[in-house]
């Protein structure tokens, strides 16, 4: 990837150095020398990933799915059971000569040397990644017990089936129903390296839906979502991807069920509403040997990043009855659902987006930059009902009478719940460049007219035009 200063596509750097410089990112605990894994989201990169999380809400809510919180600290005897604390681990290598550990996969594609010190490299075994911590303290003089052994969670979906059964009472125990839930996920990655793209902490939001078995053929909406046309590479072409609606790659087998077709289609959906060209989106589904220890079909939505190439930002995984099953037998619980056709235990079909990667898909496809004249325009392209400030208002001239008036107007469209900035200082084109550069779609320049007509001048992002309205319509175009 090189950095050819046109116009489309981001430069690698450009990117994450615009987000450092204005707030969007930065490594957690720098001050200190920051641990590889963290990072912070500042005041704008915090106002976007709210506004993502909240289409996201939204969106499943339209589905009829209720959201839940769980907590992210779990005892050891959930992980036994769901076999996390057995499989949730990655192969890794050992460095002889720097005595680093790698994990297998990614990371030693680039060769069978260290990559960091060049030295040889020798099998490690398989290492878990979950943190591991305690509850409480042990009684004075007692061995510490596994009992109080706890790990923070990998994933949110375990905190969804613990609660199975009153959330199936609080459906009227009827099938099928969806969940979700939003929330922070920590893995102890062995060698995170790429920013946002593999935390140690990050927050994942799933979705959970409890499906009869003999109901998966049969999604009431399917039709709905039959025509939309993806991008797929199914484990069995190991070659390019293929263009196919989805009710033609349920029909001819290539998806399992019309659930997870119905799901994918879903997933493809939101992604492309938040403004993630379609271009760059696949599904691509996994080999038997990729696939999780609980999946039974797994395919996953992956950007291509003009950066890191193709990469996963939401996985959607049948997971069976994998889950449930293994909870109701290690903690004796009954885990099954009464319908006509018997006692069943549900599968579980469950989209499970990683919204730091998306995050960062987001901003990497907003970002552009181009030639204004002399001036290098550097542009984020965010919908605007996505952009962390919805518009800046500007007083012309550093005056007196203008700047109050500037207020004025700022005021009240805070008052509207309208989240808007007020930029008083430097010349106006430093404050349009400023305000394209962290992605906000109008600027409200108040200027001496304003005093006479009661009027401002609006200008766009994206075109860069400028209208005038008067300050009774602003809020109006501004929705
Ligand atoms: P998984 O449960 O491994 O399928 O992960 C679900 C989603 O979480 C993936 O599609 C990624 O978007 C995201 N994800 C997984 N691991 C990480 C990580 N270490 N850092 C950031 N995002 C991750």
């Amino acid at each position: 990837m090189t950095d050819t200063g046109s116009s489309k596509g981001a430069p690698k750097d450009d990117v994450a150095e615009l987000a450092r410089r204005r707030g969007y990112l930065g490594q957690a605990f720098e001050i200190y020398g920051a641990a590889a894994g963290f990072y912070d989201y500042g005041p704008l990169g915090a106002g976007l990933k709210r506004r993502v999380e909240n289409k996201w809400r939204d969106f499943y809510m339209r589905e009829g799915f209720y959201e839940i919180e769980t907590t992210s600290v779990v005892p050891r005897s959930v992980f036994e059971a769901s076999g996390h604390l057995e499989s949730f681990t990655d192969p890794t290598v050992l460095c002889t000569r720097c005595k680093n550990f790698f994990r297998v996969a990614e990371d030693l594609d680039v060769g069978k040397k260290c990559p960091d010190c060049g030295g040889m490299l020798e099998a490690a075994g398989e290492i878990n990644l979950m943190f591991q911590t305690r509850i409480g303290v042990p009684k004075a003089g007692s061995e510490e017990s596994t009992k109080s052994e706890a790990y923070l969670r990998p994933e949110t979906a375990q905190g969804i089936f613990l609660n199975f059964q009153r959330l199936l009472r609080f459906n009227r125990d009827k099938l099928p129903f969806g969940i979700i839930q939003i929330g922070k996920a920590y893995r102890n990655e062995i060698s995170p390296r790429q920013s946002l793209i593999r935390l140690r902490e990050f927050t994942l939001a799933e979705v959970e839906v409890f499906v009869a078995p003999r109901d998966k053929n049969s999604h009431p909406e399917f039709d709905a979502v039959a025509d939309r046309v993806l991008q797929l590479l199914p484990a069995s072409s190991n070659t390019n991807y293929e263009e196919k609606s989805v009710g033609e790659a349920v029909r001819s087998g290539i998806m399992a069920n019309e659930y997870l077709g119905y799901h994918i289609a879903k997933v493809d959906e939101f992604l492309e509403g938040l403004g993630i060209p379609h271009a760059k989106l696949r599904f691509r589904q996994h080999h038997r040997d990729e696939m999780a220890h609980y999946a039974t079909d797994c395919w996953d939505a992956e950007f291509l990043s003009d950066r890191y190439g193709w990469m996963e930002i939401v996985g959607v995984a049948d997971r069976g009855d994998y889950d449930l099953k293994a909870h109701a037998s290690s903690s004796n619980t009954d885990m099954s659902v009464r319908t006509e056709q018997g006692k069943i235990i549900p599968h579980v079909i469950e989209p499970s987006y990683g919204m730091d990667r998306i995050f960062y898909a987001l901003l990497e496809s907003a970002y552009y930059k181009e030639q204004v004249g002399k001036e290098n325009r550097q542009v984020l392209k965010l919908k605007s009902e996505l952009a962390p400030i919805k518009a800046a208002v500007f007083p012309l001239l550093n005056r007196a009478e203008l700047k109050e008036k500037a207020r004025e107007v700022f005021q009240n469209l805070r008052d509207a719940s309208i989240f808007v900035e007020y930029d008083g200082s430097g010349s106006i084109g430093r404050r349009y460049r400023r305000q394209d550069e962290i992605g906000t779609p109008y600027c409200i320049t108040i200027d001496y007219e304003t005093l006479e007509d009661d009027a401002v001048t609006i200008r766009e992002r994206d075109t860069m035009k400028q209208v005038r309205v008067p300050i009774a319509e602003v809020e109006k175009v501004l929705a």
